[in-house]
């Protein structure tokens, strides 16, 4: 059973102004992390919806301002959104050959910007499918925080990998269809977004 589920890990404590006590208190800043769960059980994190003061005294969470730096490191960022998205993509129709693997990882380097080795992807298409996770539920779900050119980037990148050389793909060409609905990216946006790389 494949689901979405949140984990709250203690990432600071300290004292503040209980709203409910109307004292000093001390509390628990936590971290609200986001995953992909199977049977309840955490297996791939997409990312934070923020943390909360929790008073240790009246036990009440409180909302917080995230501190800089974690929510740089926590929040989804769009390679990793894109990144996860292509990994399901490639995985849709069962195991992907070493053709679609290749573009996989050539598509990767690109976007990371740097050599990825096939290990990395080997690791990637593993985890992706230990969630059997489909892409356009996945691209549903995590619509919310994504700018939406973050998001026309993903579809670019997985319209890439769709587009495998020597490789059809009619099934793929549906998804993707399928994943900027999803997205809430318009067919004229996005016909004419694909029309441009083609020239
Ligand atoms: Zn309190």
């Amino acid at each position: 059973m494949i689901g979405l589920s949140t984990t709250k890990p203690v990432i600071d404590t300290g004292s503040f102004d209980c709203p409910k006590c109307h004292q000093q208190r001390s509390y628990q800043r936590k971290l609200i992390k986001n995953w992909i769960s199977i049977y309840f059980i955490p297996i791939i994190p997409i990312g934070s919806s923020g943390e909360v003061l929790q008073c240790t005294k009246c036990k009440i969470e409180f909302p917080a301002k995230s501190a800089p730096q974690s929510q740089a490191s926590d929040s989804p960022t769009s390679e990793d959104f894109a990144e996860a998205l292509l990994v399901l993509v490639a995985l849709d129709r069962g195991t992907p050959n070493r053709k679609v693997v290749a573009k996989l990882q050539q598509v990767l380097s690109e976007l990371r910007e740097q050599p990825v080795s096939s290990e990395t992807v080997a690791a990637l298409i593993l985890q992706g499918q230990s969630t059997r996770y489909s892409a356009f539920e996945y691209a549903r779900t995590t619509r919310a925080g994504i700018s939406r050119e973050d998001r026309i980037r993903a579809v670019v990148l997985i319209d890439e990998l769709v587009r495998c050389p020597g490789e059809a793909h009619p099934a793929g060409l549906d998804l993707l269809d399928s994943i900027s609905k999803a997205l809430g990216i318009s067919s004229t946006a996005l016909n004419s977004l694909l029309g441009d790389l083609e020239t």
